[in-house]
């Protein structure tokens, strides 16, 4: 009788369980395949390498073994037994890295929630032309099975790498906003997706957590959201920083408002994972980021479509209608966005972006005048943020504030990949580097949507094939 009741509440809870997780979307497969490693030179081709801003015309390009074995003007690297591609007209470039996601994240919103895809996720950013991702927070063994799982070829996508769970103070960010946008009673578990940060000996607990996961890099996040709620001190900031560099692990560090972004270059951070949002810049952190040479993740786009949302006025791009399914595009197009402005938390957020984002332009442009890198991510999946379209959402907003396309490019490929390692083996279309190519129709530096021209698509040397999408 006993087992039975119990029986019945497990049941019961698995059920509440499946629905809080959402509607299931059969994706239509973006990917037909991934070909095995195969000889091949790309002709005549314009090349931007990533290291450099200025393309080198009239190249021959050759891969084997997943690396790029030649690089040289046309006519100078022999073919052997490859398959030769013609790349007149076309450009090649390093495959895209996106410095910003969240492979497990469903990118649903509450009043029409649907079930995680990660597999989709992956397959929309490698559909895109992204072939590396840097997931800044989710469940490690979860995505580390997903990294695994990609590299040997079983699942379509681009490179995990990923971190540990976020570390951040009791009930600060992003406790409040995940509750708002997960749907009872998963929105119970929302603590368990953290470290939970009290004092030092938290700190020190959760790097040395995961320094035991051989994860190369640590969240911190230190914002007030909504309003008012605890975040993390700037005295555990650095300790927590201090003790990631100690491990020789990175310290990535999400901020808000001006205040954030100043604990967080005292703090020494890596890494800050947004743009300051909130409020203006003080010189003192522009000079500190800039002396450091830290890079900052902008996430422009995702911020921007947030305030859009609430506004009503978020238009889904043709390549996010094209990756996407409706249900995950419908729900925030136009007038019916606008109920995220009614969401507790993030209706309130989305607000003060609405208000906030004029000064947006001036922040990133005084930034990148005094020479700080920004890096190209997006925060994807989130509502209005979609995994492969935002990426290049995120470049044409970029690229709009006033930073020139070849620093986007460049951007996008050698300096992302340069996070973890000064000399990474992906990035570059440089000899001995890892074959992730690009090749594209036209010249995106002349004109960024060339990017979404995809002629050919390579990830470790293994062409990725195109499934036809309508
Ligand atoms: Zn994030």
């Amino acid at each position: 009788m006993v087992v039975g009741a119990l029986l019945l509440l497990a049941l019961v809870f698995a059920l509440l369980v499946m629905r809080a997780l959402g509607e299931r979307i059969e994706h239509a497969p973006l990917i037909a395949s991934m070909e095995p490693r195969a000889p091949t030179l790309i002709r005549d081709v314009r090349v931007f390498t990533g290291r450099e801003l200025a393309p080198r015309d009239a190249q021959d390009v050759l891969l084997r073994d997943g690396r790029i074995a030649a690089l040289g003007p046309t006519g100078t690297v022999e073919a052997g037994d490859a398959t030769v591609i013609e790349g007149r007209g076309f450009t090649l470039l390093p495959g895209l890295v996106n410095a910003h996601v969240h492979v497990m994240a469903p990118g649903g919103v509450p009043w029409r929630p649907v079930a995680p895809s990660p597999e989709h996720n992956l397959e929309a950013w490698l559909a895109a032309g992204v072939t590396t991702v840097y997931d800044l927070g989710g469940p490690p063994p979860w995505l580390s099975d997903l990294a695994r799982r990609v590299e040997e070829g079983e699942l379509p996508g681009p490179r995990v790498i990923h971190g540990g769970y976020p570390m951040t103070a009791p009930e600060s960010h992003p406790l409040p906003a995940g509750r708002a946008l997960a749907p009872w009673p998963l929105s119970m578990f929302i603590s368990a997706t953290v470290y939970t940060i009290h004092d030092e000996e938290d700190a020190r607990r959760a790097v040395a957590s995961v320094d035991d996961g051989r994860l190369p890099y640590v969240k911190v996040i230190v914002d007030e959201l909504p309003e008012g709620s605890p975040r993390l001190s700037p005295a555990l900031l650095a300790e927590i920083v201090a003790e990631a560099h100690r491990r020789e692990l990175k310290a990535f560090v999400h901020v808000g408002g001006p205040g954030d972004a100043r604990a967080a270059a005292e703090a020494g951070a890596d890494v800050i994972a947004h743009m300051i949002h909130r409020g203006t810049l003080d010189d003192e952190t522009v000079r500190l980021l800039a002396d450091a040479r830290t890079p900052v993740i902008a996430t422009l786009h995702g911020f921007a479509a947030t305030a859009e949302l609430a506004e009503g006025t978020y238009d889904p791009s043709e390549l996010a209608r094209r990756l996407h399914d409706p249900a995950l595009v419908d729900p925030v197009t136009g007038a019916a966005g606008q109920a995220f402005a009614e969401l507790p938390v993030l209706g309130e957020f989305a607000q003060t972006l609405l208000r906030e984002r004029e000064r947006w332009g001036e922040n990133l442009r005084r930034l990148h005048a005094a020479g700080v890198p920004i890096l190209v991510g997006t925060d994807a999946p989130l509502p209005g943020v979609l995994p492969g379209a935002a990426m290049h959402e995120e470049l044409q907003a970029l690229h709009e504030v006033g930073i020139p396309s070849a620093e986007l490019l460049q951007a996008a490929t050698w300096s992302a990949a340069r996070l973890l390692d000064d000399a990474p083996e992906f990035g570059a279309v440089e000899v001995g580097m890892r074959a992730d190519l690009l090749l594209v129709e036209g010249d995106p530096i002349a004109d960024l949507t060339a990017l979404t021209r995809i002629q050919g698509l390579w990830r470790d040397g293994r062409r990725v094939q195109l499934a036809a999408t309508p």
